[in-house]
């Protein structure tokens, strides 16, 4: 069941998911989402209704692109089902390239910008603390079964929520698997879209990330998880 919002009116979350709201109120809403439950629910009903939001166009291609990012040059591809990688580790286009490649030994990778355009404008607003909820699809076929449980765990984590390695070994039905749930998260392909930062230990130390505790910490700190940081 939706629950209740005293400031905004269903229309308004429509409006904002369609992009019918003008930048200043679209803008206000986003901020206002970030800390308002019952906002982020509607929106992502409403996403589950729209149906085709974030989905990519349908050849049987992977696209990739560039663009920059406060963690340096971001790279992203895309299946037709959705995001299969987002990097900022890779040193260069060709190592993103020959990782997909090799991911995808018998679909060709082309380079697409304007296909891709949805994911850099959602993730530099989100950056930029303008997006609480990411209106893209994800496309974790081709990962195993375990990992998969463990990635869609932590997908179901909210914005600025935290829960520990033990929670989510648990929420998988692998109560004593919280080590093994680390090491997947760690291999996460489409890292802050599935938001495996969002998982810490159980001491409240931040546990791992991949590439670094630093970019852990700034996406916690983005969040507004200021208290995890000390
Ligand atoms: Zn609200």
């Amino acid at each position: 069941m939706t629950q209740s919002c005293a400031t905004y009116r269903e229309e308004d979350v429509l409006a904002w998911i369609l992009r019918d709201s003008d930048a200043g109120a679209a803008q206000a809403l986003a901020e206002h989402m970030a800390l308002c439950p019952a906002c982020r629910e509607r929106a992502a009903e409403y996403r589950i209704l729209q149906g085709s939001a974030g989905g990519f166009r349908n050849d049987p291609v992977i696209r990739w692109r560039r663009f920059d990012s406060p963690f340096g040059a971001m790279r992203v591809a895309a299946s037709v089902a959705g995001l299969v990688a987002l990097s900022w580790q890779d040193t260069c286009d060709e190592a993103f390239v020959a990782g997909l490649e090799r991911r995808y030994p018998s679909t060709p990778v082309v380079c697409d910008t304007d296909e891709l355009d949805p994911a850099e404008e959602q993730l530099t607003e989100y950056f930029g603390r303008r997006r609480p909820l990411f209106d893209l699809r994800v496309d974790l076929a081709g990962l195993g079964d375990f990992q998969r449980a463990v990635l869609d765990a932590a997908s179901g984590l909210d914005f600025g929520e935290t829960v520990t390695y033990t929670e989510i070994a648990r929420r998988i039905g692998r109560p004593k698997a919280s080590r093994a749930v680390g090491n997947a998260l760690g291999r996460n392909p489409v890292p802050i879209i599935v938001p495996c930062h969002r998982v810490v230990r159980t001491d409240r130390t931040l546990g791992g990330y991949t590439g670094g505790l630093r970019y852990k910490r700034t996406l916690l700190g983005i969040e507004g998880r200021t208290d995890l940081l000390s």
